[in-house]
């Protein structure tokens, strides 16, 4: 098949003629001039985002996807999510939807459209009704904590999701289990140009009643409160009031109590208030520098809310006590520090109460242990990040991609060749990149980047983001796929893009150069021990089961594990689980920078293709077969094509379908004959098949 002009281009990139990177992009942009934003690489799903809604979603289109075979409809995203559940329903496999790609690419959406098709086929009845319900309604109330507007994205999430839905034997839902990775809580003290706080804060003053604002001691108007004030407060077509009360009703019908719902309201509150409580210096009699509260009214007005003495939290915000084996010792911080604290805390409650939030829906829609389930994860994931500024967020960002990569080379790549080998096809051996030296890099038990930075927070003595980053020099100088500013020097090359305080990975999907500034204190993600003391002495039942690491008895020297420690082990568990599962991928893309329809940047596509490795996807599918399946059910199917297996055939499953292609005169090349399963080459014979068979009944 050729790329005619006026066309909309091939549905399946397999297809494509000739295949490389420019014709790739070239037939996505003429699909995606066409409205047609889905195309296939074999059974992966690429959605290219429309910025528009299109008459393609809905029940009609639900009911019309349920009752075909994937290559008989137009690329859909309810193709895809009708494969994965039947092959769960009726092949008993545990399936996984993979969704990835950048920042405003369509993934979340990609996610919802995916629930919302499996919710509407998955059977019937009141109880199964609510438990749909339920894991309908935690998207409005995860978004509303964990989605901010940036530049990139008007309703962005900042928190990567995985969502485990169970299924009874039947396929009824019967809950399921939502895993919450890093959520970005920098945001809630500082936002960049553009952008946007969490959700939630603008929510609640906009949609809040009098009663309500009274009792939590809030004012309206977003521009009393630092943490909001500083850049932009409304978004174009998001009715903040309204969505207010879609949280409320959504967090209702998961099952939140009253009460639950006016704690999670008042922490929240309490983090803009503690936005407002101002510092400033104080000069103590001895000439050092300390800090206090401007204005009482602020810490006074928090401590009331949550039932804590103001001067307890003053004291908390303005003072470090040291402790020692023999004594303790209490130093004044300086209004530099003192903010540092009070930000640090306010990031602190705000994360942990997001956490918090998942777990108590988690205990709404979890299943009893004893039941045999068939489970659908759904993983909603920042894609691989390249910025002007890479930062440990980056770093993390990308290792997870990197994993990601992995798990869809071992398992498309090796389950591929080990089928064909099983099979006895013969296999052309497709040259890949196996990323496993990138991914041992960064994540080595002991000689990973990420144990280096743990033992560099962990070591006593003067340490520093710029120790950290010599340890690194010195240990991977030789690494293929490490390099600084350092190891170039000894190498004679002179690049003046990289910086003295940086390192740079060659990720699978490119170079990306890592600023260490903070990576130390990222990593070590400490809160001052004066602060969770103090929070664990609120009398408020939510507040104070955040900080139970604040009670004396707990207050061992244990050191609680570090972010980057923390991010690897849920990054295994992740892949432990994913690897359990039947992969169905979903890459989107992000057509341009505006947030605009109908604008086909083929620059940006570009780039995104290559992050994606769609092209490489193709290549592999190209040189297998697209589609596969067993000799029996293929001929039951198909066997009214020919003469000899129709209407009646007495010979063996295999003979039967070898006479079924002699009668369509199909090309040998386009089929091959394994030990158990006919596998078809490209998806235009199966389509071929297809039209054959509709032709004759
Ligand atoms: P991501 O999660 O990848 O950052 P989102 O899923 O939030 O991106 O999508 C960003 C925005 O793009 C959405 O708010 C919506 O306006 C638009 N969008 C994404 N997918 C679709 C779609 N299939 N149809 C219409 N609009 C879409
Ligand atoms: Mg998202």
């Amino acid at each position: 098949m050729t790329l005619l002009e006026g066309s909309v281009g091939v549905e399946d990139l397999v297809l494509l003629e000739p295949l490389d990177q420019e014709s790739l992009l070239k037939n996505l942009q003429l699909r995606f001039e066409k409205k047609e934003i889905y195309t296939y690489i074999g059974n992966v799903l690429v959605s290219v985002n429309p910025y528009q809604q299109l008459p393609i979603y809905g029940p009609e289109f639900i009911a019309k996807y349920q009752d075909y075979t994937f290559y008989e409809l137009k690329p859909h995203i309810y193709a895809l999510a009708n494969v994965a559940y039947q092959s769960l329903k009726y092949r008993d496999q545990d399936q996984c939807i993979l969704i990835t790609g950048e920042s405003g690419a369509g993934k979340t959406e990609a996610s919802k459209l995916v629930m919302s098709y499996v919710a509407a086929v998955c059977g019937k009845g009141e109880q199964v009704n609510s438990v749909k319900e339920q894991l309908l309604q935690s998207n409005p109330v995860l978004e509303a904590f964990g989605n901010a507007k940036t530049i990139r994205n008007n309703n962005s999430s900042r928190f990567g999701k995985y969502m485990d839905i169970e299924f009874d034997f039947k396929g009824s839902p019967l809950g399921g289990v939502i895993t919450n990775y890093l959520l970005e809580k920098s945001r809630v003290v500082k936002q960049l140009k553009g952008e946007r706080n969490f959700h939630i804060f603008y929510q609640l003053l906009a949609g809040a009643d009098a009663q309500l604002l009274k009792a939590l001691k809030l004012q309206q108007d977003t521009g009393g409160y630092v943490y909001l004030n500083q850049e932009v407060s409304t978004v174009d077509g998001m009715d903040d009031a309204s969505n207010f009360k879609a949280v409320q009703s959504a967090m209702t019908v998961i099952g939140f109590s009253e009460e639950e719902i006016r704690w999670v309201l008042e922490v929240t509150a309490m983090v803009l208030k503690l936005g407002n409580v101002k510092l400033s210096d104080q000069f103590q009699a001895n000439g050092t520098s300390a800090s206090g509260v401007c204005d009482g009214r602020g810490v006074q007005e928090i401590g009331e809310m949550v039932g804590l003495n103001s001067e307890e939290l003053e004291r908390a915000l303005c003072s470090r006590t040291m402790e020692t084996a023999k004594e303790k010792v209490v130093t004044a911080l300086n209004v530099i520090q003192a903010q540092y604290a009070r930000d640090a805390l306010a990031k602190n409650i705000y994360s942990r109460l997001f956490n918090w939030i998942v777990n108590r829906i988690n205990e709404s829609i979890k299943v009893g242990t004893g039941e045999r389930k068939k489970v659908m994860g759904v993983l909603d994931i920042y894609g691989f990040e390249i910025l002007e500024d890479n930062s440990f967020e980056q770093f993390v960002i990308n290792y997870c991609n990197e994993k990601l990569q992995q798990v869809f080379i071992e398992i498309t790549l090796k389950e591929e060749q080990e089928e064909y080998t099983r099979e006895g096809i013969p296999w052309k051996k497709v040259d890949y990149f196996d990323n496993g030296i990138i991914c041992n890099l960064i994540e080595h038990n002991q000689r990973g980047i990420l144990a280096m930075l743990d033992e560099e927070c962990l070591r006593p003595g003067e340490v520093s983001d710029s120790t950290f980053l010599a340890k690194l020099n010195q240990l991977f100088s030789k690494h293929s796929h490490y390099e600084s500013k350092v190891t170039q020097n000894a190498q004679r090359q002179y690049d003046h893009t990289m910086g003295l305080s940086c390192f740079r990975i060659c990720h699978y999907a490119g170079k990306v150069t890592y600023n260490v500034n903070s990576f130390i204190d990222k990593n070590n993600d400490l809160l001052f021990r004066d602060l969770s003391q103090a929070m664990w002495k609120v009398q408020h039942p939510l507040l104070r089961s955040l900080f139970p690491e604040g009670d004396p008895k707990q207050a061992s020297l244990k050191r609680p594990t570090t972010a980057g420690a923390q991010f690897k082990s849920s990054v295994a568990i992740l892949m432990k689980n994913l690897y359990s599962k039947n992969p169905n991928y979903i890459r989107c893309i992000k057509p341009n920078e505006q947030q605009q329809r109908g604008q086909f940047s083929s620059e940006l596509v570009a780039t995104q293709a290559r992050y994606l490795g769609l092209l490489e996807n193709v290549r592999v599918r190209r040189a297998g077969y697209a589609f596969r399946q067993g000799y029996g059910p293929f001929l039951q199917r198909y066997r009214l094509l020919s003469r000899s297996t129709w209407p009646r055939w007495n010979g063996g499953d295999r003979e039967g379908v070898e006479k079924v292609f002699e009668a369509l005169s199909t090309s040998s090349e386009e089929v091959a004959f394994g030990k158990t399963k006919v596998f078809i080459r490209s998806p235009k014979t199966l389509f071929y098949l297809e039209e054959q068979r509709r032709l004759r009944i």
